[in-house]
């Protein structure tokens, strides 16, 4: 059986107060995992406020760089987020492709320097609407998921399934398309690892929200969602919380 996973990306949003404010109102729950996001610069501070809370809640960064240390000024190293008590690091988002010019290659080296670091990568993968349109989605993906696990030897890592159409839009994506995307993308997964990819969650991640997330989480493929907008409200987070408990 899959784990299943709620996770938020807080994307560029909130400051120390609001972080605090949140882990206060958050419920969590034992019976799915439950990871957050935070900026890079609130990362020591969830750390310190989970502990804290008492709470089973993860914590994870939103970019890492490739290389271990070095002179590469702005940038963190996987072993610099495990140290500030990171679990996690999502890779490939659509928006570092899109404003930070990362391509499949660049998404693959910072995934083999995740794991080297021993965090998880939530790899992010998916289409924009004028390859949609253009009857390209498979092929879009299935380049992305070969480029982002070239020469990957580890089972350890997570994907994301993001239309890019559907991100900040409202406009999710049918619980039936994404599970029939999340098929397809589990066979080209085989075809890469073998049976071991039964065992890899994929999320949903677009406009996911509390309405929408029992649709989501009722299709056999999807593990859980990564969450943007309705991650950045407590309430609203636990209410998506509870439908994948
Ligand atoms: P929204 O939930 O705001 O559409 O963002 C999704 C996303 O990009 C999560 O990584």
């Amino acid at each position: 059986d899959r784990q299943t996973y709620v996770i938020a990306n807080w994307k560029m949003n909130k400051n120390l107060n609001e972080t605090a404010e949140f882990f206060q109102k958050i419920n969590s729950s034992q019976d799915v995992s439950v990871v957050i996001c935070p900026p890079a610069q609130l990362l020591y501070p969830a750390h310190l406020m989970i502990k804290q809370s008492g709470k089973p809640i993860g914590l994870g960064g939103q970019n890492v760089h490739w290389a271990d240390k070095g002179a590469y000024t702005g940038e963190s190293s996987g072993s610099m987020l495990r140290d500030i008590g990171c679990e996690y690091v999502i890779i490939g988002h659509s928006e570092r492709r899109q404003y930070s010019y990362e391509d499949d290659e660049l998404v693959n080296k910072k995934v083999l320097h995740a794991i080297k670091s021993e965090l998880t990568p939530i790899i992010c993968i998916g289409e924009t609407l004028g390859q949609k349109n253009a009857l390209q989605t498979e092929q879009v993906l299935e380049k992305q998921l070969c480029g982002a696990l070239k020469d990957i030897d580890s089972s350890n890592f997570i994907l994301a399934y993001e239309p890019v159409w559907a991100i900040g839009t409202g406009q999710s994506a049918t619980a039936e398309l994404a599970g029939q995307t999340h098929a397809y993308i589990r066979s080209i997964l085989k075809k890469i690892i073998g049976e071991k990819a039964e065992g890899i969650s994929i999320l949903y991640g677009g406009s996911a929200n509390e309405s929408n997330a029992a649709d989501f989480s009722a299709m056999p493929d999807i593990d859980g969602v990564l969450v943007g907008g309705a991650s950045l409200n407590a309430q609203s987070f636990d209410g998506i919380i509870n439908v994948f408990a």
